[in-house]
Formats: C-alpha cells, structure tokens, sequence
C-alpha cells in the first residue's frame, strides 16, 4: 500500500516513523530516506534510535532548521542536487526490492518547495512492487499525486504553539 502523511499540522513524521518501528517489530526489513535531515547543527533524535535498533536510514537534504531553532525558507542548488540524491537512493532501494517498508520523510515538501519534479514522486509509486509498504510525507495540496496512495492522512493545525513564537525543541520537534 502506498501511504501519505501531509497536511500543516504536527504529526507527519512521527507517525511514519511510529510505523517503522512497528513493522520493524513485526519482522519486517524496514528502512527510510529522509529528505531534510543533512544536518551538522541538530542531532535529530530518532536518529539515535534508529541507530540502536539497527534500522536502515540515509540521510539526504540541508537542514532547514536554523541554530536558534526558527526555520530556513527558499532554495539553494544544493537543496536540488540533494533532492535528486534521495530519490537515487529510493529508486535504487525499491528496484532491489530488498525493504518490505521504505518511508521517504519530507519527500512530499521537497515536491511541494520545487526541488523535485512531481514526475519523479509518480514514477516511484508507479514502479513501487506490491509487496512493498511505501510510506511518504510531507506537505502536499497536489490532489492528483494525493489521489495515487490507497491512504492519505491529513495532520490539520488546529492550534500550534510555533505561532506564538514557541521555537523547535529538542526531543519534541527533532
Ligand atoms: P513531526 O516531526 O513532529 O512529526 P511533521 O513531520 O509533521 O512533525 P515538519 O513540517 O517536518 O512536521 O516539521 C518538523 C517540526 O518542526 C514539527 O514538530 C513542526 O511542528 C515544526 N515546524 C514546522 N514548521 C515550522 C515553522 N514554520 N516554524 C517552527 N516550527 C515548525
Ligand atoms: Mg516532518
């Protein structure tokens, strides 16, 4: 089944990680690329986890989330040259058939900033073998590529204490 986790509110990659462990606990050959975790600043923490259990991850995409905790916005060229990277990587990673649940963290917003082309996201739900879970967040309006999974769930912000100047914590929002 082909998941996606979108929507403004908070959720998004704690539940497809959630999933991970899950499966991973069920037995299956589980792993994620994330796209927005290259960073040297933060050590995001269920990185740390995953590194005990022995959960496959790789890394690709600048960090986004500034020193003191705010958020960087645009593009650089890297961003793209990085965004390319993570879809090698699934791409190889799904023809090797070697996972029975792959997740690709952020892959929807790197589509939604502009880094991605949304052809690439389609072809990989359209190569993606059935025996394969895959799970793909991030936000995401794109009703088409929506329409593509068998699931989609929408984290909605009702209320987020980021708008009022709350910054990211350590543990909580990485
Ligand atoms: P989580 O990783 O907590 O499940 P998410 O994957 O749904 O969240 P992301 O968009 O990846 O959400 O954001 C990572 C974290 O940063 C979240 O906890 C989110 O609430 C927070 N965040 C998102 N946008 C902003 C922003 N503009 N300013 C500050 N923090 C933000
Ligand atoms: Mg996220």
């Amino acid at each position: 089944m082909i998941h996606a986790y979108t929507g403004d509110g908070k959720g998004k990659t704690t539940a497809a990680v959630g999933l991970l462990i899950r499966a991973y606990g069920a037995g299956r050959r589980v792993g994620v690329v994330f796209f927005d975790k290259g960073s040297e600043t933060y050590r995001h923490n269920e990185l740390v986890v995953l590194d005990r259990l022995g959960i496959e991850y790789h890394i690709t995409g600048l960090e986004r989330m500034k020193p003191d905790g705010s958020f960087r916005f645009g593009t650089l060229e890297e961003d793209r040259v990085e965004a390319a990277r993570g879809i090698e990587l699934a791409t190889a990673i799904i023809a090797e058939k070697r996972l029975d649940l792959l997740v690709l963290d952020e892959a929807l917003t790197t589509m939604t900033y502009g880094l991605l082309e949304k052809k690439a996201i389609e072809e990989l739900i359209d190569t993606c073998p059935k025996e394969l879970e895959l799970v793909l967040t991030g936000r995401c309006t794109d009703k088409d590529l929506l329409e593509k999974a068998d699931l989609v769930t929408k984290m909605v912000k009702h209320k987020h204490y980021f708008d009022r100047g709350v910054k990211a914590r350590s543990g909580i929002e990485f």
